[in-house]
């Protein structure tokens, strides 16, 4: 770039001045440019017509298309045109070299082309180098070198032909000239008229220019880093569904992987299960799929993503709506239903449970589970039940830990699961048949689900993480509400639901299970036909329950065999008699309920409460020759046991009043039995039946058939309440009693008979032994002087019968 400076002519210092736009040209620079605007074609010409020098000043905003003199910066180059060249377009592209800096000094025209008064200032050849030059110039030439190793867009020999040039004003122009600076920068380059100054501008330029380039370096890497990591696991996925495909595992992991990240996108979750769930899919992801680790990763992601966490079904209360639903589908339980309304009510202000929980108590087949399924449907909401008779491990209720090969989460989320929404109606079935032992206590479990304060955060050892199950309505039921762990018992509010009577059994046959079960079977209008007599008789002899479940299996079973008989085209309807019930059925299975043919001795209709219900017991007592010994038969309890032996006691006692021989212990003994040995039967409230029965064995006087007794007693005869008097009562009514002796503190409880019951039967009430004798005994031995009782003849009787008392022989 060698220029020829001789041919700078002082002569003049007016030149025809070029505005530029984005650029600049410094001293030594040799470049091309094209020239469009009429007033810098004018300057060229200009230039042309003299010596070719013309001023090249740059202007401050290159938007500008007519720039005034104040748009141009005051100092410029002043250039030589070395070749000037038409181009279509009527534009003229010139290449100039510039020669050296140009001070404006004042502007001479301005109108048609600018023409500048001005001072230029030439490079000396020689420049005397200084030490602190020198150093200056070799820094900007390492800081160079490095740029342009940093740099893309300049090549090595750029940087040799820049760093060769010895003058340093040349050199620092022509560093200048190669940086990719704004004009106003390398105006500022330009603007140094001293060398160092102009060297002491680059290096600052220089070290920004750097760092800025290091920090883009660094993005750019990064970018490429992240695309080459995406770039790469794009293709090793793609490699791996190929390999997949080869190996014909089309559904391998990472469709699954898609799949399971596709629906927890789906799934609304709380943030902390979401995350978890999230961590899961990765942790599934590089767990090999054959492994069985990632079946239990699987598994458990799947649980997850299963169970509702934020999915509510929209409630409705509408108490008119419940009170329908529950008339439409349970007969009867009147007061059951009104408490049950009250419930619902309270449901529909509070959203969440409030109060204690629910507990529908009584016998199987009472239509506990029903209820609670009505009570669902009135609330609008879904039904989940879960049976926790056998649960004696809490890791049923709260699952086992995820090491556990084959853990899965406790009954409480499985039913959550079904659920599928966080507040559906929850039926904990038979929650009195939870027993506890050395694996833990499942009602302590239970005790944090149903605790409003706890059960926000239930803890399922599966899951780990706490569930909310604030919004589930709970429902619990037994059959015993004595047999629930203490604490659970407290927090809930016992609804009773007793037997039904015979009347009502007929009334849910006829309206409820029959309808359903000739729907199940195919069976409507007249292609069966059953009377009231015969479900009346299905319901008396081939069913014996509390509840109607029996009932509506032996329904189920009648219809089964009807649909076959005109299936098999054996006739086209039927209609059900005694006989055929028979012929279907067998014969009667069930007698109970019969009260004796005739009054006998020492045999006395006991009431008895079970867990089906009520049932009627008979006692029977026989007096045999011997010494004194008392024989207890028929798999009594010991509270049982010891009830007989007070009963004996209070009869001894009395003796006399029954005109019996007072050393009759010692002559006789007593073989006390209750048939159906294969019940268990316990309780204190057969002592009045065991001691009318001795009474009456002992005297010989007939005890009337129709009269059943119930009551506790104790040495001198008083007669005690008993409990489970509702019950006893239906089944004293079933068997036709129309007496029933009831201890005097039990008549408060009288209300809960039903009236049928309390219509057809006869209640009296007692405190003393003395009138249940006067009540029950044919002729009372009390006030009758032991007509036709001849002691003596004891003996000699048993010596011909073998018994006294209780036997055929003195009917
Ligand atoms: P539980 O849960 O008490 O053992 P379920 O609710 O399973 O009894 O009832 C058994 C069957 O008897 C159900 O089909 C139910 O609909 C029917 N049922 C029970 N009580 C009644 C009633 N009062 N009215 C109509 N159907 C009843």
């Amino acid at each position: 770039m060698a220029t020829d400076h001789t041919d700078i002519g002082q002569s003049r210092d007016v030149y025809p001045l070029l505005p530029l736009r984005g650029l600049l040209v410094y001293p030594s620079m040799v470049l091309h440019f094209d020239v469009g605007r009429p007033r810098s074609v004018r300057a060229l010409e200009e230039a042309m017509v003299e010596d070719n020098l013309i001023v090249l000043a740059s202007q401050e905003d290159g938007q500008i298309d007519e720039p005034t003199t104040s748009d141009l910066y005051r100092v410029g180059t002043l250039a030589r045109v070395k070749q000037m060249l038409k181009l279509p377009n009527g534009t003229i592209r010139v290449l100039v070299e510039g020669l050296c800096r140009a001070e404006i000094l004042a502007f001479v025209t301005e109108d048609e082309f600018f023409s500048v008064r001005v001072h230029t200032q030439e490079e000396q050849d020689e420049v005397k180098v200084t030490p602190e030059l020198q150093a200056m110039m070799r820094s900007v030439s390492q800081q160079f070198e490095q740029y342009v190793k940093l740099s893309r867009k300049l090549d090595q020999e750029t940087y040799a032909a820049v760093v060769d040039i010895n003058h340093p004003g040349r050199f620092a122009d022509a560093v200048a000239s190669h940086l990719p600076l704004k004009v106003r920068e390398k105006q500022d380059i330009l603007e140094a008229f001293s060398i160092q100054e102009r060297l002491e501008r680059l290096l600052q330029i220089l070290s920004d220019e750097r760092e800025v380039l290091e920090l883009e370096r660094k993005i750019h890497q990064r970018v490429r880093k992240q695309m080459e990591k995406t770039q790469k696991e794009y293709y090793l996925r793609e490699q791996m569904k190929a390999i997949q495909r080869e190996l014909g595992d089309k559904e391998g992991r990472t469709a699954e992987i898609e799949e399971l990240r596709e629906k927890l996108a789906k799934k609304k979750l709380p943030p902390a299960v979401y995350e978890k769930v999230d961590k899961e899919i990765a942790r599934l992801e590089r767990i090999p799929t054959a492994s069985a680790e990632g079946t239990v990763a699987r598994t458990y992601i799947d649980w997850v993503l299963a169970l509702p966490w934020t999915e509510k079904a929209r409630t409705q209360a509408d108490i008119a709506r419940a009170e329908r639903i529950l008339n439409e589908e349970h007969f009867g339980l009147e007061k059951v239903k009104e408490r049950i309304l009250e419930f619902i009510a309270v449901q529909a202000l509070t959203e969440k449970q409030s109060g204690p929980i629910i507990c529908l108590a009584g016998p199987p087949g009472v239509g506990k589970t029903s209820l609670a399924r009505s009570i669902a449907k009135s609330l609008k909401r879904p039904f989940v039940r879960v049976s926790l008779g056998g649960v004696r491990d809490d890791a049923e209720i709260r699952g086992h830990r995820r090491t556990y090969i084959g853990a899965m989460p406790g009954r409480i989320l499985q039913g959550m699961r079904q659920a599928e929404v966080v507040n559906p109606v929850f039926l904990l079935d038979e929650i009195d048949k939870m027993a506890s032992d050395f694996r833990g206590d499942p009602a302590a479990a239970m005790l944090e689900v149903l605790d409003p304060e706890q059960n926000a955060t239930f803890s399922d050892h599966y899951i780990e993480m706490p569930y909310d199950l604030s919004d589930v309505l709970f429902i619990t039921t037994a059959n015993n509400v004595f047999q629930i762990p203490g604490p659970l018992r407290d927090r809930m509010e016992v609804i009773q639901l007793s037997g039904y009577t015979e009347l009502e059994k007929l009334h849910i046959a006829r309206d409820h299970l029959l309808p359903r079960q000739r729907e199940r079977h195919a069976l409507k209008g007249d292609k069966m036909r059953i009377g009231e007599d015969v479900l009346m008789e299905l319901i008396r002899h081939y069913t014996r329950e509390a509840g109607v479940r029996q009932l509506d299996r032996t329904i189920a079973t009648v219809c089964r065999k009807v649909a076959r008989m005109i299936a098999a085209g054996e006739s086209k309807r039927v209609v059900v008699t005694s006989t055929i019930l028979r012929s279907f059925l067998g014969p009667h299975r069930y007698e109970f309920g019969e009260i004796e043919e005739v009054d006998q001795v020492g045999v006395v209709a006991g009431l008895a409460w079970t867990e089906l219900g009520g049932d009627m017991l008979t006692v029977e007592v026989s007096v045999i020759p011997g010494s004194g010994k008392v024989v207890l038969t028929g798999h009594l309890g010991d509270v049982m046991k010891e009830s007989a032996q007070t009963a004996l006691s209070y009869v001894r006692s009395r003796a006399k009043a029954l005109h019996i021989p007072v050393d009759f212990h010692e002559k006789v003994d007593l073989h006390i039995h209750v048939p159906e040995g294969a019940i268990p039967k316990d309780g204190p409230s057969a002592g009045i039946t065991m001691a009318t029965a001795i009474a009456s064995a002992l005297t010989n006087c007939k005890v009337r058939r129709d009269v059943a007794m119930t009551g506790e007693i104790t040495l001198r005869g008083r007669v005690l309440p008993i409990g489970g008097l509702k019950e006893k009562s239906l089944a004293a009514h079933r068997a036709g009693i129309r007496t029933i002796v009831i201890p005097k503190g039990n008549v408060k409880d009288l209300e809960d008979v039903p009236s049928v019951v309390r219509e057809q039967v006869e209640f009296r009430p007692v405190s003393h032994m003395d009138e249940v004798l006067a009540i029950a005994l044919v002729d009372n031995p009390l006030d009758v002087p032991a007509k036709g009782l001849d002691h003596s003849a004891w003996f000699a009787d048993l010596s011909e019968s073998g018994s006294y008392g209780g036997g055929e022989a003195h009917q």
